[in-house]
């Protein structure tokens, strides 16, 4: 391809929306552009790339006995209605004004909906259905480029299966699947136990790479290879201490005083020594969560344990449900039910709040205190921790999830009425697993993995092109006359080449460009070495430069650096 009729709109200087540097590499190496936030155009460099991803992904799908299929992105609201997803997807869902229909973030019914009534026998499974498709999503914030939009591009894959076997076997497929796609895209990337969140189902694993602009958070042990999300990970923490003798509770007047820190440093206390409140609401029920010391809740494993749809409350809404606002809520007499983490377990002589303005007890024994308490794993682990596994220290870092195996169940199924006749004539719900990769993710985070300051650092399969030919003064004939014949030689050898054929650029602009969009070799003419006979070769990534006779081009090439 000639650079002179291209649409590449590379940019010198940092866009001002980005800050992560695939988002910043993008924009300037003229892949994207954004259109609205969260909303991007692919332009053709980059969707070239996209194509190029989408193919090992449809390959290594297609060899585990993928089908593709293409569902619509505009759906019957009333679908989305009997899988009760409307209301778990909330905000998140897209709705049509004026018109019963929703753009799909995933497409879970749209598949149930086809099962249903065209697998009748267990004789019709396994099957494993797939797309690459667009998806929507109204993201609260968009962020990060492609890695986080409202509009990106899924693969998606579904799994039908007469039984829990089957779906072990094409969950293992799929795990070997995307193994294989991450590979051959060269990633570096880690696999994590998950949360199947509002999809429902059993077992769920993530394909993570490791990244600070991430948005989720993954405990890691180096030693044993535990690796979970910290929406579900556990971990040894100190948990509350038991004191042999229980003191009687008694109010303290705290004025001003809201947080655990503000708490600790007005009592001359230890932080293990408090219980923090927090109050949810499940179902239209307030729930209260005590916390030890300053852990965070985790909402993944409280909304596991309580099920249904849960929402921390709002501060209005606080004073009315315990009598006090937030920062003197406490469990004693708590009219509603009270959950604990399981740290808290034994705890006595806890301080906590009072369930009135300006006021927190001492002597909180929970067992005697607050008898209806039950405990759960509650809480989010945090590094330094030990590893429930081996006992080592834990890692607890921010990861991108590229892509997500789930075995779903029966859950859509059930909803949607999706049966089948087993062998003994017996009506049962098909079992279904889904699988997700997010393609623009997958690309965006490749960036993430090979950049350096002068940009993007491709390497084969993902490269746009092979070879970045550059005519250091196109207006010279011998230049030109010579990039024309080189050009076409190496097209005809098999290379995709972009050919700097620009006239004006200078030298210094095209070799700029060339590093940022950062294709494998750049094959550089210029008058000097054209006159020896010879031309240049550079290593974008290692920056090797070595000067090779013209007439061996070819040779050189096979085997370049
Ligand atoms: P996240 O936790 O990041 O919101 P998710 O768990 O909701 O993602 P899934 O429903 O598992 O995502 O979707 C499958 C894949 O689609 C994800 O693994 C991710 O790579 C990609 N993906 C999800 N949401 C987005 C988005 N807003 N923009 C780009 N890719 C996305
Ligand atoms: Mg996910």
């Amino acid at each position: 391809m000639r650079l002179s009729k291209s649409f590449i709109p590379t940019l010198k200087e940092v866009p001002a929306e980005a800050s992560i540097p695939s988002h910043i590499l993008m924009i300037r190496s003229g892949l994207i552009r954004q259109v609205s936030a969260g909303i991007y155009t692919w332009l053709p460099l980059g969707y070239k790339v996209l194509r190029q991803i989408m193919e090992i992904i449809r390959e290594e799908m297609n060899a585990i006995g993928g089908q593709e299929f293409h569902f619509p992105g505009l759906n019957p609201k009333e679908i989305w209605e009997q899988t009760g997803r409307v209301e778990a997807f909330g905000d998140i869902l897209f709705h049509i004004k004026n018109r019963d229909y929703v753009l799909a973030p995933t497409h879970e019914e749209i598949v149930a909906y086809h099962a249903k009534g065209s697998i009748v026998s267990y004789k019709d499974m396994p099957q494993i259905w797939y797309q690459i498709q667009t998806k929507f999503r109204n993201e609260p914030r968009p962020r990060s480029g492609v890695i986080r939009g409202r509009q990106f591009i899924m693969k998606d894959a579904y799994t039908l299966d007469k039984d829990n076997d089957g779906l072990d076997v094409g969950y293992a497929l799929h795990d070997k699947a995307y193994r294989a796609i991450f590979d051959r895209c060269g990633l570096n990337y880690f696999i994590v136990g998950a949360s199947s969140g509002a999809m429902g189902g059993s077992k769920s694993e993530e394909f993570m790479v490791k990244s600070s602009a991430g948005e989720d958070t993954v405990a890691y042990c180096e030693k044993c290879g535990y690796a979970a999300n910290a929406e579900v990970a556990q971990s040894v923490a100190e948990p509350a201490k038991h004191h042999v003798e229980s003191k009687a509770v008694y109010d303290i007047s705290t004025p001003d005083v809201k947080s655990i820190d503000e708490l600790c440093e007005f009592l001359k206390i230890d932080e293990s020594e408090t219980a923090k409140s927090r109050i949810y609401i499940h179902d239209g029920q307030p729930v209260l969560v005590l916390m030890l010391g300053n852990d965070e809740v985790n909402e993944t494993k409280l909304g596991s344990v309580l099920g249904g749809v849960v929402r921390p409350a709002h501060p209005d809404e606080l004073k009315e449900i315990s009598g006090a606002d937030a920062g003197s809520i406490g469990p004693i007499g708590f009219p509603h039910r009270v959950l604990a983490d399981a740290l808290l377990a034994d705890g006595n002589n806890l301080y906590s709040g009072a369930n009135k303005n300006d006021f927190h007890i001492g002597g909180l024994d929970l067992k005697r205190d607050v008898p209806k308490i039950e405990y759960f794993d509650l809480r989010t682990s945090e590094s330094g921790e030990k590893c429930t596994r081996c006992g080592s220290l834990l890692e607890v870092f921010k990861a991108i999830e590229l892509g997500h195996i789930f075995k779903l169940g029966t859950k859509y199924s059930e909803a949607l009425g999706v049966n089948f006749l087993d062998e003994n004539g017996k009506e049962k719900p098909v079992v279904m697993g889904s699988y997700g990769i997010g393609v623009d993710r997958v690309f965006a985070c490749f960036i993430e993995q090979n950049y350096d300051e002068k940009g993007i650092v491709w390497k084969e399969p993902l490269s746009p092109f092979d070879i970045h030919l550059i005519g250091l003064n196109m207006k010279n004939a011998l230049v030109s006359e010579n990039c024309e014949r080189i050009y076409i030689d190496l097209i005809a050898e098999g290379y995709e080449v972009l050919f700097d054929d620009r006239l004006d650029a200078s030298a210094g602009f095209k070799f700029n460009d060339a590093d940022l969009l950062g294709f494998p070799v750049q094959v550089i003419v210029g008058e000097k070495n054209l006159k020896d006979g010879k031309v240049e070769l550079k290593n974008r990534k290692t920056g090797q430069k070595k000067v090779v006779e013209l007439a061996k081009l070819a040779d050189e090439l096979k085997n370049p650096f």
